[in-house]
Order: structure tokens, then sequence, then C-alpha cells
């Protein structure tokens, strides 16, 4: 159990931010990646700079899963059994929602996230789980991602009308509602309803709904740069579990004519919308045209993304450098020394750490290249694999690899890839050495962020919305060698920040397989440029990896991502 917040932060209007996964610490396992960790770390930015905030997300007490991996790299999946009494208060306050009919009970956890600074954002964690309910109506905020279309369904209600409800039980004023990507997007009936104009005082029932109240109320940040990633449900399907919350007629023309689509419907209701990174701005216009997208590129949080030793170094040479990242700027007074120090340091907490979980011995000298994410097909983990040979013939001995990444339970050629991995690493141990590790969370991917010498990603264009562990990287002075792609974009410069791999950007939709071009650029780069400098021109790479910290962590930090919804998003 943590403190309450201060009681006179209760009184001020909140922005209220939405979303389904929300990654505040490694034991509280109500996130699955990328969205959930920036949910986080937005979080964690807020109360550092005192932002009036409070947060909505799902309970998730089974979590996103276990992830156990056999000698073959063959995945299991297990429940996350944890207690959220350990760190969380069980609130008073209780709502109902309606599903299929039935009133369903909902309670509400706070964990309070609070700053160094003074500041505190209270998260609320909602949960179906109660006496009374339903047993199907129990296990709806059980499994992250879990189940079928109607289950997630059920669980949108939850989280946006649900929301909404337990907000105001609580008692909060909310003067803006941020939903982090589409699954809170129901949130916006619940705001109509609300809002509604008396019937006697308009002259087309149309009226009633005071579409221009919600949008001035709405935020909608977008993260998916391809169709088929959007949450959408047949309206048969929405009828049969949450009624008519708003007339049919009214819901297809702000949520789609086929379908409830559940980013349309958070578009018609938002007056500021923004994609996560530039080039995910022009997608998403390009995706939805007709609306105004704006950008806000993603951060991560800065304290959070650095590893011990930078802290330290950082705290010695730049004092007060976690809560004004923009210190960055003066890295170039560390002596090159004391940067390599540190980054060996993190390179040990990491191998020790790839030792105890795999028994595999890698050696610091070597260079090593760094790959966590999801494992699934359009993030092609497998590129450096493209062409073997030629691979064991430009590391010959210099090059370490190591993985990590769980795949969607429902992925299975993403767990084919695991196994490919798994299958690549035995066959050529004695050329490379690899490891992977099972179970990528929060601590695995600081420790790996920070340990390896280069940080390598290589999406399919242009799938990669934003991408943050390349930022997270930086923040230990680690350079990114990516794909054009989402932050990289915006981020790279090359040879002084790091490097490319494949030609600049150009197209805004889905390209053929460049899997070819892509691989080859890679491997020239990694031959005659990465490989010679890592080990003939320390010097040179040392500076690199000020670059890295001094223009990339300077600017892709989250503290400047929120002073951008602040003032573009938020006070409008
Ligand atoms: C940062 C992070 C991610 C997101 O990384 P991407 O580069 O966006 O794929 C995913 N999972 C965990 C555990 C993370 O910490």
């Amino acid at each position: 159990m943590n403190n309450a917040c201060p009681i006179e932060l209760t009184k001020e209007p909140k922005i209220a931010y939405f979303s389904m996964e929300i990654g505040i610490r490694n034991d509280i396992p109500t996130y699955s990646g990328g969205l959930g960790v920036l949910a986080g770390d937005t979080i964690r930015t807020s109360a550092d700079l005192k932002l009036p905030m409070v947060a909505v997300t799902i309970l998730t007490k089974k979590g996103y899963f276990i992830q156990e991996l056999d000698e073959h790299g063959k995945q299991t999946e297990y429940p996350v059994s944890w207690d959220p009494c350990r760190s969380m208060t069980l609130l008073p306050a209780r709502i109902t929602v309606q599903i299929e009919g039935r009133d369903v009970l909902v309670q509400a956890w706070e964990y309070n996230v609070e700053s160094l600074t003074g500041g505190c954002v209270p998260i609320f964690f909602l949960d179906t789980d109660i006496e009374g309910n339903a047993p199907e109506d129990r296990e709806i905020t059980h499994y992250l991602y879990g189940g079928d279309l109607a289950y997630r369904l059920k669980q949108e209600i939850v989280l946006g009308i649900g929301g909404v409800r337990m907000l105001h039980e609580i008692g909060f004023e909310i003067k803006k509602y941020h939903m982090n990507e589409g699954h809170s997007s129901l949130l916006t009936l619940e705001l109509l309803n609300r809002f509604k104009r008396p019937i006697e005082d308009v002259w087309d029932e149309k009226l009633v709904w005071d579409v221009d109240k919600v949008k001035s109320l709405c935020v909608f940040t977008t993260h998916t740069p391809i169709d088929a990633g959007h949450d959408r449900f047949p309206y048969a399907l929405v009828i049969k579990i949450m009624g008519e919350q708003i007339p049919l007629n009214v819901l297809k023309e702000l949520g789609g004519k086929e379908d409830l689509n559940m980013t349309r419907l958070g578009l018609n209701l938002s007056e500021f919308i923004n994609g996560v990174a530039k080039k995910h701005g022009e997608v998403s216009r390009n995706m939805f045209p007709g609306y105004e997208i704006s950008a806000i590129t993603n951060g991560v949080h800065t304290f959070t993304w650095t590893c011990d030793s930078f802290k330290n170094l950082f705290d010695k040479h730049l004092p007060g450098w976690a809560n004004e990242p923009e210190l960055f700027v003066r890295v170039g007074r560390i002596p090159d020394y004391e940067i390599w120090n540190a980054h060996m340091e993190a390179k040990k907490v990491l191998f020790d750490y790839v030792k105890k979980t795999t028994q595999i011995v890698m050696n610091p000298d070597i260079l090593t290249i760094g790959f966590a994410r999801r494992a699934t097909a359009y993030k092609r983990a497998d590129l450096i694999f493209s062409d073997i040979e030629r691979l064991e013939r430009i590391s010959e001995g210099k090059l370490q690899i190591i993985y990590a990444g769980k795949a969607h339970p429902k992925d299975d050629l993403g767990k084919k890839l695991i196994e490919k991995i798994f299958s690549i690493k035995e066959k050529f141990k004695d050329k490379i050495a690899m490891a992977y590790l099972k179970n990528y969370d929060m601590d695995i991917a600081l420790k790996m962020v920070s340990g390896v010498d280069i940080w390598l990603n290589t999406p399919l264009r242009p799938r990669e919305a934003s991408g943050t562990s390349g930022m997270k990287a930086t923040h230990n002075g680690v350079m990114n060698f990516s794909v054009l792609d989402g932050w990289w974009i915006e981020g790279h410069i090359e040879g002084f920040t790091g490097w490319s791999i494949g030609p600049s950007p150009t197209e805004t939709t889905l390209t053929d397989n460049m899997d070819t071009r892509d691989a080859d650029d890679l491997y020239n780069k990694l031959e005659n440029i990465i490989i010679p400098m890592f080990y003939k021109e320390r010097h040179t790479w040392i500076r690199m990896m000020q670059n890295a910290i001094g223009k990339n962590a300077y600017y892709f930090n989250c503290h400047r991502m929120m002073r951008r919804y602040v003032t573009e998003a938020y006070i409008r």
C-alpha cells in the first residue's frame, strides 16, 4: 500500500489519461509492451512536472503472460499471479456498467505515482472480480489482450464507460480526457450521454448529442500505422453486449458504417488528434483523410530508462539531469574514460544476468548487438540471418547477439520466429555467441538497452509507429543501428548518432518486401564501418556514444513530449 496523494491535489480539474495497459513497475504486470510502457512513462513524467493528471486502466489480475521457452525456443504461456493488495489501495467507490443486460459492478485500486519533485499522479486500476458479479463477469478484467472479440469489447466497456463513471464517483472534475489508443474510445459515448441537450431545446433529434462539447474535452493518440491493427466490432455484437448507449444510427455516423471502429470513434469525438512520430502523423493522415492529425514524437522517462552507472555519471557531471534532460546538451563535459567505464559496468550487469539465466558466457570485449521486441513477423528479428555465411565471415568471432521478446499467444509466426532464432543460435554457437532471454519485461529491457553496444531494429516500413526502446538505449550511450522508420527518421544522423539500415523512407503505405536490400546494407555497414570502428577507433566510438546522449536522449525524452502535450493538446 502506498500513501494517498495530498488532498489539495484532488480539487484541481484534471487531465484523465486512459490506457488499456500501463507499465508502471515491473512487479505490476498490467502491461505487454510499448504502449503500456509509454503510458507509464507519461504518468511518471506528469508526476515529475506536477501536472494535474489522473490515470485509468484495467487491473488485469492474470497479467499478460509469463513466457517459458524450452531448449528449442518453443514458447508456452502461463498466467501471472500477483496480489494488488501489496502495492495498491482498494477504494470503497463502486460503479456499475451494463453488459449483456446485466449490471456489472466495478471497483478501483489506487496506486499513486509520486515524484521527488512533490508531484503525484494517481492511477485507478478497474476491477470486476467482485462477489455479486456473475462468474464470467468477474473474469472481464483478468487477462490483458486475451480472449475473443466479445471479451475485448467487455473490457473496453469497463475501461471507457466504467472509467468515466468511476472518476465521477470518486469526485474528480475532468477538463480533458486523453485516450491512449482506441481501446478507451467508448468513454466518448458516456460523455455524449452526460452532456445530452434536453430534447425540448433542439429542433432536430440528433442535436440532443452535443458532439462539439465532447470533442472539446477529448484528446486522441493513435499508435497503429496499419489499418488491420485498429479495434473493430460488428454492430450485432455491439448491440448484444452493450445495447444502445446512443441510438445505432448516431453511433454509425460516429464509429463507421460497417463496424464500430474504435479509432474512428475516437477521431470523430476528439478536438486534438496525434500520431506518435512525424512519419506516423503522415501515415495516419493518409489512412484517415479528412481529419486534422498532428504528430507528437514519443519520448521515454529519462530517470527510469537510465542504468545505475550512467545515473551516477550524470549526477556527477550534469546535476539536475533527471528532471531537465536538456542538460544532456553538456554531455561533452564528461571524460571519455568515464563514459566507457560506465558502459562496461552496464555491460557486466547484463552479461551476469545472461549467464545466470541462460548459462551462456559472453565476452565483454566483443561488440554486442541487442535486439528485443515483440516477436512478430514485421519486426524481422531474423533479418540479420538472411545470409548466415556472410554474417559468419563478417563476424569472425567479433560479434555477439542478445535477443529477448515474447510472441503473442495467438501469433504462430511470431512463435516460429523465436524457434528459428534458437536453432540458428545452436547451430552457430561456436562462431557467434548468442543468447535469448526469456520473459522480456521492463527490468530486462533496462539491462539490455544499457548493456549492449548497439541497438538493432529492423522493422518493415512503415510499421513502426515510433518505437521507444531505441530511445532508452540512447540514454545509456548506446547507438541505434536501425531501419529508417518511426522515431529514428528524426533521431538519425549517419555516423554521428548511429547508423541507418536500408534506404530513406519516402513511402507512406506498406512497401514490398525489402529484405534483400536491407540485409545487404546491414552487412555492409557492420563489416566496413561498425566493426572496424568499435575495435580500432575507440575514441570515435565514444564520441558517437556522447552524441547518442547529447543529440538523441536530449530530445527523445518524455519531459519534452509531455510539455508538448500540455501546450498543444491539454491547454487549448
Ligand atoms: C520499451 C519497451 C517496449 C517497447 O519497445 P519498442 O522499441 O517500441 O518495441 C516493449 N517492451 C518492454 C518491456 C519495454 O520496456
